[in-house]
């Protein structure tokens, strides 16, 4: 892929996790915002990417599409997002990774039932839990149904007010470390991407330090465009993505209609970036 006036979109989410629109509705969406390349990105599982595929073969593979996965790692306590780009979805070290998070998720979202439920929140365990359907319980789900439910008055201030690190439906997290995740990325054919680095709220020393140890750890890029940014913001994620000789990739991070952004929207390519699809493994 050379063509620089492609639309491209590399993280999105789909009802396989916490995404709101099934893996044919994202396709049929991708096709209707005009996106070329898109990769599916759900939350510690690529079982979205087989209906995505076989929608999009009968639209006439309408859309170049990537195999992605968003895995949840721990790196100093902190949640961080590693993207895997292009891995092998039969792969057998993908497929235990996933049955591990899943384990995780389970164990985790009962921990955040049992929490709200000493609050005062009685069923939002399993109201999440039937908002999630077949998918793992991402806090995502809780933070819909709570919303809902009129705990707070949208999903962002449920995540203020309950599911942020020190609230009462705060689980620490127990994710394998960002260094295992690329590691693993890696060995399924991927390349592994920092994904939205400015959403951690880190100081700009603590993001500085997150970018060089995930180049250490053997990170191949970062994300440095996503639809919700400020321009200092991006000038400085592409900055640091130079500095550490990361490739750039860029992502919506969409996950239902109706909000801020939208798949595909916002996300030009701005010039002075080595960008992830120039990179001698991409989807080979
Ligand atoms: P989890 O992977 O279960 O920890 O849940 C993380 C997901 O929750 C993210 O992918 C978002 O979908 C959502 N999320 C995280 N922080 C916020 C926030 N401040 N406002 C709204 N949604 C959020
Ligand atoms: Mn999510
Ligand atoms: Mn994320
Ligand atoms: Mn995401």
């Amino acid at each position: 892929m050379n063509d620089e006036s492609k639309l491209v979109d590399l993280h999105c989410h789909t009802t396989a996790s916490d995404g709101q629109l099934t893996p044919t509705e994202i396709i049929r969406r991708a096709i209707t915002n005009q996106v070329d390349v898109l990769a599916i990105t759900d939350h510690d599982t690529v079982s979205g990417l087989r209906e995505a595929h076989d929608f999009n073969r009968q639209q006439d593979n309408s859309i170049e599409l990537i195999n992605g996965i968003e895995i949840s790692t721990c790196w100093h306590n902190h949640d961080i997002h590693i993207v895997g780009l292009n891995v092998d979805i039969e792969a057998d070290e993908l497929a235990q990774l996933q049955k591990r998070q899943r384990e995780l998720r389970d164990i985790r979202a009962r921990e955040i039932g049992r929490r709200l439920e000493k609050a005062g929140i009685e069923s939002a365990y399993e109201g999440a839990k039937a908002l999630a359907g077949d998918a793992a319980l991402s806090r995502g789900h809780y933070a819909r149904w709570l919303a809902h439910h009129g705990y707070a008055k949208d999903t962002p201030s449920v995540f203020k007010k309950f599911l942020s690190r020190g609230k009462t439906g705060y689980v620490p997290n127990n994710w394998q470390d960002m260094e295992s995740a690329i590691t693993l990325i890696h060995n399924v054919g991927g390349q592994a991407v920092l994904a939205h680095p400015s959403g951690y709220k880190f100081s700009a020393k603590w993001l500085k330090r997150l970018v060089r140890e995930f180049k250490e750890a053997g990170g191949d890029a970062i994300e440095v465009v996503q639809g919700q940014q400020s321009i200092g913001d991006r000038s400085n994620l592409i900055a640091l993505s130079n500095q550490n000789q990361l490739f750039a990739s860029l992502g919506s991070d969409f996950h239902f209609p109706g909000g801020w952004l939208d798949l595909g929207k916002k996300l030009f390519q701005p010039p002075g970036v080595n960008w992830i699809w120039h990179s001698e493994g991409w989807n080979k």
